[in-house]
């Protein structure tokens, strides 16, 4: 298990920490001090269009501003929707760690396809990619190719179990 270290605003970090850590193994999330030479995930309101952003090999950033409304549409509480981009983003910063040559331009992503990990404008516009959850071919393939197997496996069954906690939500009484 990779040990990474949440930060942020009680009680969302950790709520954050305890679904990501009961939806997968791959990584453990504390929200307890541990030393700073390990990988981080920033929980702020910065204004950002993304689901999350990468700093380094180290540290990812994921923002609550304009969640509310995202989380809402795509049928996910706060701490899904955080978690999620907190996963989304630990990938690239694997990514990162595992393979020294990639550069922050590698990661940009055509916004025409449906995909987690598309490069979108606004970050309402995640809110198709967001319902649809989806991880393109060509990602599975980038990623799986920079070492990123087990990462991808876990991606991939967390989408499943969320789809099918939202089919199980949808059913009519
Ligand atoms: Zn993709």
């Amino acid at each position: 298990m990779i040990p990474v270290t949440v930060r942020g605003d009680f009680p969302l970090v950790y709520e954050i920490e305890q679904w990501v850590n009961s939806v997968q193994d791959r990584f453990g999330l504390s929200v307890s001090s541990l030393p700073t030479d390990l990988t981080e995930v920033f929980v702020t309101n910065e204004t950002h269009h993304g689901l999350f952003r990468v700093l380094d090999e180290r540290r990812v950033v994921v923002s609550t501003w304009q969640s509310d409304g995202l989380s809402h549409y795509a049928g996910l509480s706060m701490a899904e929707l955080m978690g999620l981009s907190t996963l989304l983003g630990l990938m690239q910063v694997r990514a990162l760690q595992l393979n020294t040559f990639l550069r922050a331009e590698d990661f940009v992503h055509p916004s025409n396809a449906e995909c987690l990990f598309a490069t979108l404008p606004l970050k309402q516009s995640y809110a198709g990619t967001l319902e649809s959850l989806n991880v393109c071919s060509g990602c599975r393939d980038f990623y799986r190719c920079l070492e990123l197997e087990p990462e991808v496996d876990v991606l991939l069954r967390l989408i499943q179990h969320m789809e099918n906690g939202k089919t199980a939500q949808g059913r009519p009484c």
